[in-house]
């Protein structure tokens, strides 16, 4: 068990110097008379009444209490030790709490097992509740409810990722069969980041695939409707919350209000479904944050189609953020991440989630790198003053919800002075291109006297908490420099005490100490003990505490002086908190420029980063326009090449050209086949990936590419594989293979990778074709098909866009080597023995399998594929009407049926009939 309660505990009463004990401690001892709640209890019950769904950490002293159930569940949940306090109705009520130096750390525990969290404080000194009566309770509430969308500490978040919350409202459409609409609104608290959207059903689950979001919050009604609950409890924290949130008619209101405007026109055009779920999320964050409002940005309305869909099962299977195992290395965004800032790495997840559709908005982004990549002394100095750049955003929202501390304000200073060092260097280069241009601006605007007085308030080391103390520069604030002398200069005279006693009293080894429970005392040891209590000396000390080794004492002067330096170091305190609330107060009102700045230094980042990713792994700039070209020479897969570059080995580029043949309006098909191990895998996900880069704004791994902006991406791989990871079934690839093909569109990009591989040969088979058939005139969209039947290979002849390719593999004494090469045609065979006999069957069994496999080709002489292709006219399934059961073929049986005629025969001949019949039946069945 861990203790989160120190022993110290057992201090806080006795403490001279720190605040009394609340009167609820020491009524502790309530016992059995208590069938009525104490005071304390029913201010516990009324706050956690207006609280149910939340674990209430309810605040006593230096700790976090917490009771009942909430507190069987917080000590399970974090392993620390249930107590009990008192009685309610007879019964013992269940105690655990955390101290609240400790508090992040559990909240963060709590939070990542799907708990909420209500943080309730003493709203008054308890001094001030002593004075209403012995009995009066100190008054407390709750002042913010923790939960999985709503963070905003350092400790409680990714520092490389946003934390989005999101809310989802829903418009059922009134004519039966038509779709519903919804709307999706995510924000992060912790960077301001504010977006809208709306879409169908399928949109939404790609949507929310995108945004990743750390919390979805919906109405009671949609959490509970049938269709979509299923889909909601996939999600990782959903919040279903009472209607009035997700109220149509005061929604915009809500909205206007929260970023105190008279009305939302100047947000853009937004419809009601979108204002109902921006309402919804600001509505969300001020019950979250009790009235105090994070500095978000307006909401920026994204338009439909503005950004490449890419669904769940797509965005796993490529493994863009994540790999399948749930890993941040080995995934593309690892793989590529060269930022330098925390705020930089977020931005470029966010455009890896949502590669761009629109050429020019492309392009833009890719003049920005290609601007870093041709100087290379300028990305250096860029991402030399980029790496100094603290959090600015994260900085910023802790001090505008009143969380924020020192280090926070230093975030802001260092921050900013980064911002403007950059602007300069960047603004010295020749050619800047617009997004660096912008760039340059927003750095610069931040009012520079707010940096100048951070410079001059702040000094060097910062403590954490403001509450320290000693974070305002000497020089700053007279006021305060001259409390400060009278502080030390009486810790100085108590110094000098020490000397004086010694004299005084002879004792040569007499010390002045300071603790937290005495404060400042006399200590000597304990054979000089008796000389203090005796007269005359017992005068001037009196006793306060005698340990094993020593003995304590207190005088009147020693009283007095610790009693002037406290004032004064409380009236310091207090003079350094006055200064940080106005320098708060400062950084707030630059709140925009600030949030601006930060944008364009993790714009340059970004930029930097993809710029040195390229230069370093020899990407090019790809070609994107609005054709419906594909032409890749010579790529490569960027993570698999980078894990082969560590173990020095080369990967193989390879070509991919899915542009329409000239005189079709279609994009082609490839048809992938090679024996296991040859690089089927990694050819299809490579260029799947290259369409994900160049879309979000990134060089690629190739010579070069030609791309014809892609609107949706689709990934699909057969059940076999899913299976070895224990995730999925047949069944769940068909669903998948089923969307696909409800779904592609020609300027999709659909990657389909050994797909009807879970099921028996035939079936397999039989679905892989007419999947291709259905792909290629009814979809005609841009696709690569990776399959293990290579009769599929034989379709090339009637489907004009489709064409074969294979990996090159090379027999050498009988074993298989794997050339990673792709080219023109189809595999003759699948060589799956040979790649049985590099795993290491045993000679036996492949001596064994090559016998076998001999007998099964002799008998299958005529090719399956080539009798289904000149028998099977194209979509026959679809245009054919069933057809009736044939009639049996007459047989042996039959004929002897037939020649009976049961009327002119004698019993005996019937009886010779009967054996006749059981004769020719045992001749049919062998
Ligand atoms: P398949 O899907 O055909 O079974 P994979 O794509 O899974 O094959 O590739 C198997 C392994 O071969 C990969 O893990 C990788 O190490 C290696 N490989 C694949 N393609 C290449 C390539 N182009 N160059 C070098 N090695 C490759
Ligand atoms: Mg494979």
């Amino acid at each position: 068990m861990d203790a989160a309660r120190p022993s110290k505990a057992t201090d806080k009463t006795d403490m001279p110097g720190a605040a009394p004990a609340p009167p609820e401690v020491s009524a502790r001892s309530t016992g059995a008379e208590a069938s009525r709640p104490t005071p304390m209890m029913e201010q516990y019950i009324e706050i956690k009444t207006a609280n149910p769904d939340c674990l209430l950490f309810y605040r006593m002293g230096d700790f976090y209490e917490m009771f009942f159930d909430d507190a069987e569940v917080a000590s399970r949940a974090l392993g620390i030790v249930l107590t009990k306090r008192g009685k309610h109705l007879g019964n013992d009520i269940p105690m655990c709490g955390v101290p609240i130096e400790r508090a992040d750390e559990y909240l963060h525990r709590l939070i990542a097992l799907g708990h909420r969290v209500a943080v309730c404080e003493q709203l008054e000194d308890p001094a001030e509740a002593k004075k209403r009566g012995a009995k009066a309770v100190v008054r407390r509430d709750v002042v913010r409810l923790v939960t999985p969308g709503t963070l905003t500490e350092d400790s409680l978040l990714d520092a490389k990722r946003n934390n989005y919350l999101a809310a989802v409202a829903r418009a059922k459409s009134s004519a039966p069969g038509e779709d519903s609409r919804f709307a999706l609104a995510c924000l992060d608290i912790s960077t301001g980041e504010f977006r809208l959207t709306e879409c169908d059903r399928l949109g939404l689950a790609a949507q929310i695939a995108r945004i990743d979001p750390g919390e979805v919050i919906v109405s009671d009604a949609l959490y509970g409707d049938p269709d979509l609950a299923p889909y909601l409890r996939t999600l990782v924290a959903v919040t279903p919350l009472p209607r009035d949130v997700f109220d149509g008619t005061s929604a915009e209101r809500r909205l206007a209000s929260y970023f105190a405007v008279a009305t939302t026109e100047a947000f853009g055009a937004l419809s009601r479904l979108e204002l109902t779920a921006a309402a919804a999320c600001v509505t969300y964050v001020e019950r979250t944050q009790i009235g105090r409002r994070p500095p978000l940005s307006p909401p920026v309305r994204e338009a439909a189609g503005a950004t490449l869909i890419i669904d769940a099962a797509t965005r796993a299977n490529l493994e863009l953020m994540r790999t399948l195992s749930g890993e941040r290395r080995g995934s593309l965004l690892a793989a590529i991440d060269r930022t330098v800032t925390a705020a930089g790495s977020r931005l470029l997840a966010q455009r890896l989630a949502a590669p761009l559709t629109d050429a020019s908005a492309i392009a833009a982004r890719l003049d920005a790198v290609s601007w870093l990549v041709a100087d290379a002394s300028l990305r250096n100095d860029a991402q030399k003053t980029l790496a100094a750049a603290p959090d600015l955003a994260r900085a910023l929202a802790r001090l505008v919800l009143g969380r924020g501390g020192p280090r926070d304000l230093a975030a802001i200073r260092d921050g900013l002075h980064a911002a403007v060092s950059l602007s300069e260097r960047l603004a010295a280069a020749e050619g800047a291109p617009d997004e660096a241009a912008r760039a340059i601006t927003a750095l610069r605007s931040p009012d520079p006297a707010l940096v100048a007085m951070l410079d001059a308030a702040l000094a060097e080391d910062l403590p954490f908490l403001k509450r320290d103390g000693g974070f305002v520069r000497v020089g700053f604030d007279p006021a305060l420099d001259e409390t400060r002398t009278l502080r030390d200069e009486a810790r100085r005279v108590i110094a000098a005490l020490q000397a004086r006693y010694a004299e005084t009293t002879g004792i040569r080894s007499l010390k002045v100490r300071h603790n937290n429970v005495l404060g400042y005392f006399v200590e000597v040891t304990a054979q000089h003990g008796d000389k203090l209590f005796s007269a005359p000396l017992n005068a001037t000390f009196f006793h306060r505490q005698t340990l094993s080794g020593q003995v304590r004492f207190s005088t009147t002067e020693l009283g007095e002086l610790e009693a002037k330096v406290a004032s004064a170091a409380d009236r310091a305190l207090g003079l350094e908190l006055d200064i940080f609330d106005r320098l708060c107060g400062a950084v707030v009102e630059q709140a925009e420029p600030i949030k601006a700045a930060a944008r364009a230094l993790a714009i340059i980042d970004v930029a930097a980063a993809l710029a040195g990713l390229a230069v370093e792994r020899h990407y090019v700039r790809p070609q994107v326009d609005a054709s419906l070209a594909f032409h890749i020479a010579g790529g490569r897969h960027p993570v698999v090449e980078a894990a082969l570059a560590e173990d020095g080995a080369p990967f193989v580029a390879n070509n991919c050209d899915l542009t329409p043949p000239s005189g079709e309006n279609a994009g082609r098909i490839y048809v992938v086949t090679g024996p296991n191990m040859a690089g089927k895998s990694t050819y299809l996900r490579q260029n799947a990936l290259i369409v994900v880069l160049a879309q979000m704004g990134s060089f690629v791994p190739a010579e070069r590419a030609d791309i014809g902006v892609v609107d949706r991406l689709f990934s699909r791989v057969g059940a076999a594989d899913d299976l070895a990871r224990g995730r999925s079934t047949f069944m769940v690839e068909m669903v998948e293979t089923a969307a696909i093909l409800n779904q592609a569109g020609t300027r999709s990009l659909v990657i389909l990778d050994e797909i009807g591989r879970g099921t028996a040969t035939f079936d397999g088979l039989s679905i892989a074709w007419a999947a291709i058939e259905h792909l290629h005139d009814r979809n005609r969209c841009r696709a690569l098909f990776a399959t293990h039947f290579h009769e599929l290979t034989a379709l090339a002849h009637k489907l004009k866009r489709l064409f074969n390719a294979t990996m090159r593999v090379k027999e050498w004494h009988g074993d298989v080597v794997f050339l990673h090469e792709v080219v023109a045609g189809a595999a003759d065979r699948s060589y799956g023995i040979q790649v049985a006999k590099l795993a290491g069957l045993p000679a036996a069994v492949i001596e064994r399998a090559k016998h076998v496999l001999a007998e099964l080709e002799a008998q299958d002489r005529m090719s399956p594929a080539q009798r289904l292709i000149d028998d099977l006219p194209l979509f026959a399934a679809s245009r054919a009407v069933p057809k009736e059961t044939p009639e049996p073929a007459s047989d042996a049986l039959r004929t002897v049926l037939d020649a009976l005629n049961p009327d002119e025969m004698s019993p005996k001949q019937a009886l010779d009939a009967l054996y006749q019949l059981k004769q020719a039946a045992a001749k049919k069945t062998p």
